[in-house]
């Protein structure tokens, strides 16, 4: 049974598109891609384009999972600073994962060109703001990190007058800019990545939720309430919204899914233009609980955080705190009229990294990127299909080494409470 879209922003200026067809009789192909999502999609996109057979299956619709409500920000960089992850893994490993978060960004630019996708693309820049001194000190160490270690001066820190000039708000103390960030429609960018893997001739089929998995001979076989698919290899694309199919299969256990909500004011007027985030590029800042925020081309301000992470209700009040963050953020658009809320599940691993890895002979798996799935999801889909053509993959502290169960998985929501005021407090009140 299919589940609407969220009435976002996202879905109320989506391109028109054909729907896509359900699975209604039993298929064979080489690869089964289960989740039609960034990874799903970029994974089938890197095998079509290595001439492989694939399919993907979606238990909604196209872009129903968190790839069609995000934010939308290709974030060239990690959650952790460089620096930091240097003196966790070395700076071999820190090297190796800062050319994995460029490229991830580049493939998604090259997929948006090779597939001439129309998903307002821009490649202007991203800003992370400090909420602290604390903060700001790990970026500027990031900074003189690349510059040293990777013979790279692109990113600069801006001074306070700076980032207030840019942001139009005195709550950050300055800001890291990466000119190599960039921004799209999330929602036109995976359902036209799902149209472009159609017309060159990938099955995409919805409402087809595999429900199990099993082997049979050297073939998986999925089945769905309408139809079932043989396969060679499978890869499983299903981030937060991840459930047991194998028996023994405990990857939902290895991330906690947890909501990240979204708003949008009414458009601003001129004079509030002048006075919200006037240079126009995407914002996420450097909180535990993060903010991100940006125009949109409408002239709305979306502001996206923390509503109610378990994603468990509904209503408005879900998204009082996030109005409130706005307001701090911006108190001159205190009670301003919202037009848009919705919210959806990203999936957080134990160490803040995505993993990738195998689950099973040939059932491949890729997931948990926390709130910077855009671009990095792109970077699995292309690892995904090395390892689906039997290729050596280098993913660093990525890889599936350690990435075990989270302890007390079934207690979770009560824990992801208790963290959230936890971060909230440090948030506000380090230094
Ligand atoms: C509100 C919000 C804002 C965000 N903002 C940003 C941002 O600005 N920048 C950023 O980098 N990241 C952001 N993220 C995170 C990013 O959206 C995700 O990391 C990324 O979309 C994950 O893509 P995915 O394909 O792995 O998962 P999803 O897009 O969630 O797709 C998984 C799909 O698998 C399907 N599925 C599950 N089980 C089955 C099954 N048994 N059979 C068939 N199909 C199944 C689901 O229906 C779903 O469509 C945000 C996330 C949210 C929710």
């Amino acid at each position: 049974m299919s589940v609407e879209h969220p009435n976002s922003f996202w879905r109320a200026t989506a391109n028109s598109g054909r729907q896509f067809s359900v699975l209604d009789s039993d298929r064979s192909t080489e690869t089964l891609i289960v989740g039609g999502g960034f990874t799903g999609l970029s994974t089938a996109r890197e095998l079509s384009s290595r001439g492989r057979e694939c399919l993907v299956l979606e238990a909604h619709d196209i872009g129903w999972g968190a790839s069609g409500r995000n934010g939308g920000f290709a974030v060239p960089r990690f959650k952790m600073n460089y620096s930091a992850l240097a003196l966790k893994y070395g700076h071999e490993v820190a090297h190796a994962l800062y050319l994995q978060a460029l490229e991830a960004v580049d493939s998604v630019a090259e997929t948006v060109e090779s597939y001439k996708i129309d998903c307002s693309f821009q490649r202007n820049g991203h800003l992370t703001p400090a909420h602290n001194h604390t903060a700001l000190a790990g970026l500027q160490a990031d900074v003189d990190w690349l510059r040293s270690r990777a013979s790279d001066s692109t990113a600069r820190i801006m001074g306070p007058d700076e980032t207030f000039e840019a942001l139009g708000t005195t709550v950050y103390q300055g800001a890291y800019l990466d000119p190599r960030g960039a921004c799209l429609h999330p929602f036109n960018y995976t359902r036209g990545l799902a149209h472009g893997l159609e017309a060159r001739g990938v099955p995409i089929l919805t409402n087809s939720p595999v429900v199990s998995l099993h082997r049979d001979g050297d073939r998986w076989v999925a089945r769905t309430p309408a139809g079932a698919v043989r396969a060679k290899s499978v890869v499983l694309a299903t981030n937060a919204y991840t459930q047991p199919l194998l028996p023994k299969d405990d990857l939902s256990r290895r991330v906690v899914p947890v909501a990240s909500s979204i708003i949008t004011t009414r458009p601003l007027s001129s004079h509030e233009r002048k006075k919200t985030l006037p240079c126009e590029l995407p914002v996420t800042d450097t909180r535990r609980l993060v903010s991100y925020f940006r125009i949109l081309p409408t002239g709305q301000l979306m502001f996206g955080g923390r509503g109610d992470i378990t994603g468990r209700r509904d209503d408005p009040a879900v998204y009082r705190t996030l109005e409130r963050q706005l307001a701090l953020t911006y108190p001159h658009l205190k009670g301003i009229e919202i037009e848009e809320r919705w919210a959806g599940m990203v999936a957080v691993t134990l160490d803040s990294f995505p993993h990738i890895g195998k689950l099973d002979d040939n059932v491949f798996y890729a997931l948990g990127y926390g709130g910077r799935g855009v671009a990095l999801s792109s970077l699995m889909g292309r690892r995904l299909a090395a390892l689906v053509s039997g290729e050596r993959i280098r993913p660093g502290p990525m890889g599936d080494d350690n990435f075990t169960t989270v302890p007390f998985h079934a207690w979770r929501r009560t824990g992801m409470r208790i963290m959230a005021r936890y971060y909230q407090i440090r948030d506000r009140f380090e230094r």
